[in-house]
């Protein structure tokens, strides 16, 4: 990262209220465990309210690639754990088909607490909890990113381009290639873009493994 942009990171992370940045551990898995721990009871905005479980993200803390969508569901709710339920399996399969498991990336949302009704995280929120997967990116550092969903992909590439125009190409966030396609939740309802994401992962598999040569 250059200095310049981790001037503004900081200082995106300082105007959203995070004073400390948490860095004293040795690995990667023991400071996203740390700051897992530190965050599970923010009230920074009303998401908490009916959170039962902080859903701060899993997988592989030093993953070449990391999977973002939008927010955890029902099932996140009550487990704590990112893309569970028919939407997780749907994630698992597909990952599968490019012969990766959700051990070998590391998958988190852009809000860490449920939305009522799976509605889509307001504007607020999607701010106030977006400093905390920032610090994920900082720690994980991945080469590849795979933002799974249009709040993801709006929200991170500050866009409001549909998702058919924003997966036709790829992306860069804090200089990071990425790739854009539909979320697994939007696939079981729409089984017609399941050809489509097919395409997409298929090119995020390609980049995948030429990083991985
Ligand atoms: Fe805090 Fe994020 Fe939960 Fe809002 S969604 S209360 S910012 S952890």
């Amino acid at each position: 990262m250059t200095t310049r942009a981790l001037r503004q990171q900081l200082e995106l992370l300082r105007n959203s209220g995070i004073r400390e940045i948490y860095r004293p551990h040795n690995t990667q898995a023991e400071s996203l465990a740390a700051l897992q721990s530190h965050y599970a009871d923010c009230t920074k905005c009303g998401l908490h309210k009916g959170r039962i479980k902080f859903v701060y993200g899993e997988g592989d803390p030093d993953a070449t690639a990391m999977l973002i969508g939008e927010g955890p569901g029902e099932q996140e709710n009550l487990t704590g754990r990112p893309f569970v339920g028919a939407a997780g399996k749907l994630l698992d399969d597909m990952l599968k088909a490019i012969n990766l498991n959700r051990q070998d990336v590391y998958i988190c949302n852009i809000v860490k607490c449920r939305p009522p009704n799976n509605r889509n995280p307001e504007q607020t929120e999607r701010e106030a909890c977006l400093p905390y997967l920032l610090e994920q990116i900082e720690i994980i550092q991945p080469r590849l990113i795979l933002m799974l969903g249009l709040v993801a992909a709006q929200t991170l590439l500050d866009s409001k381009l549909s998702m058919e125009k924003l997966r036709q190409t790829t992306h860069e966030f804090q200089g990071i290639k990425s790739y854009i396609s539909y979320h697994p939740a939007a696939l079981l309802r729409n089984p017609q873009w399941k050809r489509p994401a097919w395409i997409d992962l298929q090119n995020f598999r390609d980049d995948y493994r030429e990083l991985r040569k």
